[in-house]
């Protein structure tokens, strides 16, 4: 994962970049914000910046720095095969006292790459086999992580261990880890991803740096249906008739709104978008709520593996355009014919 792929979260990423490069990197480090917003994104790009053996630094403006992508630590990094990278996550319990996140660590991870880091708790658990009510971090995690960290570095660098939502974690669980936390081994490194940082020990709060996602006025999904599922159906109407006069009178329409929406509105997009892929993928219900049956049928298996991405970089582009300021009827033309293209990729 580099920064150049997480949507709308730059501040945060050059905070990030700049805590690496000035030196000042925290055994303990806290990313506090939505799994859905992008948290998890920036943990994971966070340590290929770290370990990357090529940083690239851009010039003023815009993101200041990001890993190369295609070195080895890179790649192994990207991929989540690093030898040195370890994840504890919320886990359900499966009848054995000694259950931990080892015992689901390949459905973790192809969770991870399936949702791009994006993906939350409830849709983990849904990936899981049967079902799943309750998970959580547990005693035999805590021993894990202090098993995996007394270890030497197979790589002879950083020994990275990402824990996700660690407000799931019970009070043993919790003690154990302030421990490793007030006791660091050399060079390691131990990222909390948290949602919710209230539910976190305070001392435990008290020895991490932490960095915060700006916290969203609202949260791009099925609530926004209302607002902006008309709006967005009609724009995507037009998207595969094509026709200049009626596009172009739509996206005028669109552009009439005032940033702070248009930018909520290219977010609930992009949300439906990825539903949709997710749907063509692995057979996700997705609502478009056109009030058109037909459409609403046809239309999420026009999202798939080989215009996604197309489709969402066409999508973060535009949204960056508008955070920049940009002329938005362009930016919005451009997106248009980007994305009407793309669909017909399908
Ligand atoms: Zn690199």
């Amino acid at each position: 994962m580099q920064f150049k792929d997480i949507v709308g979260q730059q501040d945060v990423a050059n905070r990030l970049t700049e805590i690496i490069d000035s030196g000042r990197v925290s055994h303990a480090q806290l990313i506090l914000g939505r799994t859905a917003e992008g948290s998890m994104q920036l943990a994971l790009a966070y340590l290929q910046y770290l370990c990357c053996e090529h940083r690239v630094h851009h010039a003023e403006g815009g993101l200041r720095a990001d890993s190369c992508g295609t070195c080895p630590q890179c790649k192994k990094i990207g991929s989540l095969m690093h030898p040195d990278l370890h994840f504890v996550f919320p886990n359900p319990p499966n009848g054995s006292p000694s259950v931990s996140s080892d015992d689901y660590m390949a459905q973790y991870l192809d969770f991870l790459k399936e949702y791009k880091g994006l993906g939350t708790l409830e849709e983990f658990n849904a990936s899981l086999a049967g079902e799943v009510k309750t998970s959580i971090i547990r005693e035999s995690d805590a021993a894990n992580i202090v098993r995996t960290l007394g270890l030497k570095s197979y790589e002879g660098g950083w020994k990275m261990l990402v824990v996700w939502l660690p407000e799931r974690m019970n009070a043993s669980a919790a003690n154990e880890l302030l421990k490793t936390l007030e006791e660091p081994s050399e060079h390691t490194l131990i990222l909390l991803v948290s949602e919710d940082a209230e539910h976190l020990l305070p001392t435990i709060r008290s020895r991490v740096q932490t960095v915060r996602l700006p916290v969203s006025d609202e949260r791009p999904g099925m609530e926004m249906a209302d607002q902006f599922g008309p709006m967005m159906v009609g724009w995507l109407r037009q998207l595969f008739k094509l026709k200049m006069k009626e596009l172009a009178e739509q996206v005028e329409t669109l552009a009439k709104m005032d940033r702070p929406q248009l930018k909520l509105f290219l977010r609930y997009t992009l949300g439906v978008m990825r539903e949709c892929f997710l749907h063509s993928a692995a057979g996700k219900e997705v609502v478009i709520g056109s009030g058109d049956a037909k459409f609403d049928a046809m239309f999420p298996g026009m999202v798939t593996a080989n215009n996604i991405e197309t489709i969402n970089d066409a999508l973060s582009d535009a949204l960056f355009a508008v955070d920049r300021n940009a002329n938005a009827k362009i930016a919005l033309m451009e997106l248009s014919f980007r994305m009407s293209k793309a669909l017909k990729k399908r």
